[in-house]
């Protein structure tokens, strides 16, 4: 059975950085990524302020990132819509980039990444991977992001309940396109769900979903749900004429507002299994990101046993921006509320920037 004193399961955001920062201390590890390929993660890819802060304090600038710069949101719901300042710019990205750039990263420090390797289960003291074998670890770093691993899945939603999906699908770039969106992240609030729409570096945009099954289910099918969705929504159905025949990814279940609040010895739980926010904050990557810098800070400093304590701090630590984040995220989605909000955001968009501001995780020394 291969050993190792740190073992870092998934190559996203939070396994990236874990890597490179146990990799940088010169503290010995491995990660294991299931794709032996950097793929395009379902994201939004938008980068807040915060995120693009923790990313500088790990020596990646915005120059090297590429990405589009961000200065405003864009919100529609229904014929109503308001365009408001950010309070700090933010950016833009597709995901392949980003990963690819941490990882990049992680293994110029050193970092030891194996790829084409993919985790079935946790065992006592390690890991089965998808080939039988099994790995011992002193301290495990679970940041397999949307994905459950056998023996440490997160709770999933009551199947009777109406749960949650991801849908992405890229708009091909077009100069008209380019003008539409501009500078802003657009949030297209619905009945049961919302669109973010943005440029990325590479000139397309990307077209990020979360929408309740229920609304999949009488659609028929997620490309008879974009068509829908357009016929309800004049102005995301403008941006979607740009779809083509471009394929949609999807996800599904994806637990938004969940958190883990207890700790067990070596088991940091990073990223998306440590909580889930809803993504209309835009903050994910940045509790990825964040979550392995503190649990790596953690580990170095006063070993594995540590975790115990550490994670429900770090629960603590993001509650705020996650209820802040839930309660946006059930205007959003109301019918009754989201236009109304709208209006009011319009009139006042300094509540808007509060609310940005509130559904931001608190910064960490890196
Ligand atoms: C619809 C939607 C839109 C979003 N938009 C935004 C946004 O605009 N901005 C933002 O900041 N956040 C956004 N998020 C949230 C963001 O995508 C996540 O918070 C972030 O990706 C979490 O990073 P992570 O490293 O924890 O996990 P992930 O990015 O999911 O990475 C996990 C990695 O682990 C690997 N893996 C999985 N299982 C295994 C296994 N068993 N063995 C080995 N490897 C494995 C995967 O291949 C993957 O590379 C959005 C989320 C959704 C659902």
């Amino acid at each position: 059975m291969r050993r190792t004193p740190a073992l870092i399961v998934g190559g996203g955001p939070a396994g990236a950085v874990a890597a490179l920062l146990l990799a940088r201390a010169g503290a010995p590890h491995l990660l294991i990524e299931r794709q032996a390929e950097t793929g395009d993660a379902l994201c939004g890819g938008f980068l807040s302020w915060r995120t693009l802060a923790l990313l500088a304090r790990l020596g990646i600038e915005d120059d090297a990132i590429g990405a589009r710069r961000v200065t405003h949101v864009a919100l529609f719901a229904g014929t109503r819509r308001a365009t408001i300042a950010l309070p700090q710019p933010g950016a833009a990205v597709s995901r392949r980039r980003l990963d690819t750039l941490l990882l990049d990263h992680a293994a110029r420090a050193g970092a030891r990444i194996e790829r084409g390797i993919g985790a079935r289960a946790t065992t006592d003291g390690g890991l089965r991977l998808d080939d039988g074998s099994e790995i011992a670890a002193h301290a495990l770093f679970l940041a397999t992001g949307k994905h459950d691993l056998r023996g440490a899945a997160r709770p999933t939603p009551a199947r009777d309940s109406d749960r949650v999906l991801g849908l992405r699908v890229r708009l091909a770039p077009a100069p008209a396109l380019d003008r539409l969106i501009a500078n802003r992240i657009e949030l297209h609030l619905f009945d049961r769900g919302y669109a973010g729409v943005v440029l990325q570096e590479d000139g397309t945009a990307n077209c990020c979903l979360a929408v309740h099954r229920s609304l999949l289910a009488e659609a028929g099918s997620p490309a008879a749900l974009l068509d829908r969705l357009a016929a309800r929504n004049p102005a995301l159905g403008e941006r979607l004429t740009w779809r083509g025949p471009a394929i949609i990814d999807a996800v599904a279940n994806v637990p938004y507002g969940w958190r883990e609040t207890c700790g067990a010895p070596g088991f940091f739980r990073l990223g998306d299994q440590a909580a889930v926010i809803p993504s209309l904050a835009g903050e994910g990557i940045a509790i990825a990101i964040a979550s392995a810098a503190a649990a790596t800070r953690t580990y170095l400093r006063d070993g594995a046993a540590a975790s115990c304590a550490w994670q429900p701090m770090l629960a603590r630590r993001n509650a705020r921006a996650m209820r802040v984040a839930g309660v946006a995220r059930q205007l959003a989605e109301s019918p009754v509320a989201a236009p109304p909000l709208v209006t009011l955001a319009a009139a006042w968009p300094g509540l808007v920037r509060i609310a940005a501001r509130l559904t931001r995780i608190g910064s960490i020394p890196i």
